[in-house]
């Protein structure tokens, strides 16, 4: 049984906040900073050079890797851990391209998010050769799916409004028409029950600054079913992805297994930083993390709705069909969370109008549902967002 009062006291959380914004960068573990000290202090700096095999450097994107793997229900040593999600989206979707020789068209849907979207539109500029990047409606992905899709790649649980893609039913389609899957787990990585295995997806891709709480700009994940992996290019083909990197041969073989997903030297401080974080994942069960996410997002739905009818509700009703985040419209959107903030309950925003909440149940309880409850409904029925102090977009919203 996971023990969230245990788990909450494992992050440090500002006093006084309310933090909702999980889903966009978890906190801090109180832990990660003497773990990354130790890293940088007694391996970096006492072990210099010798720490790659001194303190096991170099296998840390593999061992954080299936630490990753036990969370959505991977199948060990199939997840390797390293560069940004844009860039494992883009390793994917060529290591797609390169397998399926007959298939030229990617297909996704409008909801996805942009750097997805971005990076196979680059890609297929860059293929030329009849390649096509088909973008269409959520609704209409599986009827679009047919022999000339190569590979249709989409978000799991949309960013913007939470909504959760009936992923079992996209991937068996896909199958019968021999197109890969990949699906993207941003959202889904410590969020939802999500299940690799019972799928049988092609490959994954996420990340691990959101529900993972790695911290800002720690490295993404990429997971390959283990019986495509052999057979696929890693296209990305940098030396660590070498079967023998320290043969330093200039004829490039690819390592067995997800090694091959390997591009270059890991980030050790950052994969320190995220150990801390999947030190406390260790401790609980995702399906009770699932329901307990379930109850904190229906209780914050209905307070919501009781209290601020100005707010339009644009994640789904039905549980089953959201991830772990909120999603409210509203025209002065901006503004109101601006004021939110101001208050200390931390949510964000997404153009054109979405205030955004995430709910994390290792550190959010039901007393903090509550607050961000009563804070949004004494700011919407003041109209208290209504102050030129809270107009000025700031870089990131
Ligand atoms: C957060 C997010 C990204 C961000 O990619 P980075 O390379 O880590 O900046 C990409 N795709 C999706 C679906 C996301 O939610």
């Amino acid at each position: 049984m996971s023990d969230f009062i245990e788990t909450k006291s494992k992050f440090h959380l500002p006093e006084g906040i309310v933090y909702l914004d999980g889903n966009s960068l978890g906190p801090l573990p109180k832990t990660a900073q003497n773990i990354v000290q130790n890293t940088i202090f007694n391996e970096w700096g006492e072990m210099l050079v010798t720490g790659w095999n001194k303190a096991g450097w170099m296998d840390q994107p593999n061992i954080v890797g299936n630490k990753i793997a036990r969370l959505i229900g991977a199948a060990a040593d199939t997840i390797t851990v390293g560069d940004t999600l844009s860039i494992k989206v883009f390793q994917a979707l060529a290591s797609a391209a390169s397998y399926q020789t007959n298939k030229k068209v990617f297909l996704s849907d409008y909801n996805n998010f942009p750097s997805d979207i971005y990076a196979a539109q680059g890609l297929v500029n860059m293929l030329q050769a009849n390649h096509e990047l088909k973008i269409v409606s959520t609704e209409k992905l599986i009827e679009n799916i047919d022999e000339n899709v190569a590979a249709v790649f989409f978000t799991e649980v949309d960013y913007r409004t939470g909504r959760r893609y009936d992923a079992d039913k996209i991937i068996k389609a896909a199958k019968k028409n021999g197109s890969l899957v990949i699906l993207d787990l941003a959202h889904s990585a410590g969020a939802i029950d999500t299940n690799l295995t019972e799928l049988d997806v092609d490959l994954a891709v996420g990340c691990t600054y959101k529900y993972l709480n790695g911290g800002p700009g720690s490295p993404a994940f990429i997971y390959v079913n283990p019986n495509l992996i052999n057979s696929l290019e890693p296209c990305l083909s940098g030396w660590l992805g070498h079967d023998k990197p320290f043969d330093f041969s200039l004829k490039y073989t690819p390592a067995s297994g997800i090694d091959r997903m390997r591009v270059g030297t890991p980030p050790v401080i950052a994969l320190a930083a995220l150990e801390a974080s999947l030190d406390i994942w260790e401790t609980v069960d995702i399906s009770d993390v699932r329901e307990r996410s379930i109850q904190l997002t229906d209780q914050f739905i209905k307070g919501v709705e009781q209290n601020c009818p100005k707010l339009q509700l644009i994640t789904p009703r039905t549980p089953e069909n959201r991830g772990s985040q909120v999603s409210f419209s509203f025209e002065n959107g901006y503004a109101a969370m601006q004021a939110c903030i101001e208050r200390g309950v931390i949510g964000d925003f997404r153009a054109p109008n979405v205030m955004r909440f995430g709910f994390t149940p290792l550190f959010i309880d039901s007393q903090d549902v509550e607050k961000a409850i009563d804070t949004l409904a004494e700011i919407m029925s003041k109209d208290l967002w209504n102050n030129q102090k809270f107009q000025k977009r700031k870089k990131v919203t």
